[in-house]
């Protein structure tokens, strides 16, 4: 098991989007919710949210699009406008945070979420590790994850 150092920095697939985290992630959690397997085009979706004044990237240059929620409410979807890769999400309902995908990490070798969102709708093939939160949908709120990642942050830098 790995430990983070900070800053974290990443980028895009094809290079020309870089950016830099200087504080501790609030979490890291994969939902399995079929938006964010569309968006991922994949088995499901990863989301680090980091605080937005720790984020260090060129907003400006990325391309952007905007979907709105079941909620109803707005997220802003970042990407590179070269290579096309999701970077980051915005949601409307908390502009204190930003979203990241933490797959566009340099380092992914801590990369573990500590919680499953919409294991309903997960591919039937999943099974989620055990020790982690587990939800049918959408987590009732934040509380948990924050907290399950901050013991685990805890529990490696004491090693
Ligand atoms: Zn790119
Ligand atoms: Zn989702």
């Amino acid at each position: 098991m790995h430990r983070l150092r900070l800053p974290l920095s990443g980028g895009c697939q094809c290079g020309k989007q870089r950016y830099r985290i200087t504080a501790l992630p609030l979490t890291l959690y994969a939902c399995h919710c079929r938006e964010c397997q569309r968006q991922s085009t994949s088995a499901f979706g990863l989301s680090m949210p980091v605080p937005r004044e720790a984020l260090q990237c060129d907003m400006e240059t990325l391309a952007s699009w905007h979907r709105t929620g079941a909620s109803g409410r707005q997220v802003a979807a970042r990407f590179c406008p070269e290579c096309g890769s999701r970077l980051f999400h915005e949601p409307a309902r908390n502009p204190s945070i930003v979203n990241v995908k933490p797959g566009s990490l340099d380092d992914t070798s801590w990369v573990e979420p500590v919680g499953h969102l919409w294991l309903k709708s997960a591919q039937p093939w999943f099974r989620p590790p055990e020790n982690c939160l587990t939800y049918p949908e959408q987590q009732p709120s934040f509380e948990a994850l924050f907290e399950a990642r901050f013991r685990e942050a805890s529990s490696r830098s004491s090693v």
